[in-house]
């Protein structure tokens, strides 16, 4: 009984995100912020009509990350046409705050969790 009464407390507290500490808000906001520099740089014509391996900025959290992430185009449009996912160098996820989705060679693919996903999806360019 125990067990399914706090699956329901979790259940509730899926519905009702709880509120992000300014911590997350500040990871979510740099990721957010390496995100524009990635897509400027994929519009790039050259880069748009090839599946070449091109180096994108890791995407973490740490606004001094300097970690350059070798990805397929068609593996970046992928991950972009979901505004709570992001790529970072391997060992650059913070678990407290975002959830690991695919872990590649070069590459993790990281999902950001409910209470930024407000954040990450303002500050996501291809929403508007
Ligand atoms: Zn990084």
């Amino acid at each position: 009984m125990a067990l399914i009464r706090s699956r329901r407390t979790l259940a509730k507290s899926i519905r009702v995100p709880p509120l992000a500490s300014e911590h997350e808000e500040r990871l979510a906001l740099n990721e957010a912020l390496f995100r524009t520099a990635n897509e400027r740089a994929a519009a790039w014509e050259e880069r748009q009509d090839n599946d070449d391996v091109e180096p994108y900025h890791c995407e973490c959290g740490d606004l001094e990350c300097r970690q350059k992430v070798p990805l397929r185009r068609s593996d970046y449009e992928r991950i972009r046409s979901d505004p709570c996912h992001f790529f970072v160098a391997p060992g650059h996820e913070i678990p407290d705050v975002e959830s690991v989705i695919e872990t590649h060679e070069d590459w993790v693919l990281i999902e950001k969790d409910p209470e930024v996903r407000e954040i990450v999806e303002v500050t996501d360019q291809r929403r508007r």
